[in-house]
């Protein structure tokens, strides 16, 4: 159900377009996800919590469990597929000949295919798809994250990817880091200090990126000079439109903060979750 909420998103991106006329790429993008976002809060999700079981070794973590990928109903998804192929062909995007042909059956074959493969994490138009299905997802599950280690916790602990952004929020006075998961969105605690993706947490050799129009509201890269890996933090403190940790779409500020993405690059870093 489209609601406010996510109206805001909308004109959250338009207004940042605006502060970087220039950027070809952040307008493209802008467009695209303005359809994107009509199509996430109007489609009904898919139940996905049968494809997640718990591993063995009691760490606490979920595990996308690929055997049961047969079995799952995917028509929610698949409905959202082809309103997404839609969209796709709309706006010019190459390559979706061969998708907006597909029929409602053919869409879920390709989910399963997708989802089935080592790279489903890279995927960003399964990322798209099961949006509506993660954020269901995510509210149901539970998981202790006091469990994490260290060395296991620079990974998704639903569906093992790489972190795509991280935030920063304050409770209690406290600063908090967190982990948000580029493909399904599950958001998990963090050092405050320390590369997610090589553990190296020297302060000489972490620098962070700032973009330049100044309306970031305080979205930063911080970068690793040892494995010379950026992830792109919100710190929700610093934010004048006053929303908090549960009031940001983690894949809206990834888009809003494309500028801050091309200036890491220009520098030679690469964002953790492009990083084999
Ligand atoms: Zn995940
Ligand atoms: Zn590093």
């Amino acid at each position: 159900m489209m609601n406010a909420k996510f109206e805001g998103y909308k004109k959250y991106l338009e207004d940042m377009t605006k502060c970087y006329p220039a950027s070809g790429e952040l307008a493209q993008m802008q467009k695209l996800y303005a359809g994107l976002i009509d199509i996430w809060y109007n489609s009904e999700p898919d139940d996905l919590l049968p494809l997640f079981s718990f591993d063995r070794s009691g760490k606490g973590l979920r595990m996308l469990d690929v055997q049961k990928i047969k079995e799952m109903d995917f028509s929610n998804s698949g409905i959202t597929a082809i309103k997404v192929f839609a969209l796709m062909k709309d706006q010019g995007l190459k390559g979706t000949e061969a998708l907006i042909s597909l029929s409602l059956q053919e869409s879920i074959e390709v989910i399963k295919e997708s989802l089935s493969r080592e790279d489903r994490y890279s995927n960003v138009l399964m990322k798209w798809i099961l949006k509506p299905s993660f954020m269901r997802l995510i509210k149901e599950i539970n998981i202790d994250t006091s469990l994490l280690k260290i060395r296991e916790a620079g990974r998704c602990p639903v569906c093992n990817a790489p972190p795509g952004m991280a935030i920063i929020d304050k409770i209690n006075n406290v600063e908090q880091r967190y982990l948000a998961c580029c493909f399904c969105g599950y958001r998990w605690p963090y050092d405050l200090v320390g590369c997610p993706k090589c553990g190296n947490a020297k302060p000489e050799k972490l620098s962070v990126f700032v973009g330049n129009a100044g309306c970031e509201q305080g979205t930063r890269a911080a970068s690793c000079d040892e494995c010379k890996a950026y992830v792109k933090t919100v710190i929700i403190n610093c934010r004048e439109d006053k929303r908090g940790f549960h009031d940001i779409d983690m894949d809206i500020e990834d888009v809003a903060s494309i500028p801050i993405d091309i200036i890491a690059s220009q520098h030679g870093y690469t964002a953790i979750c492009q990083l084999r």
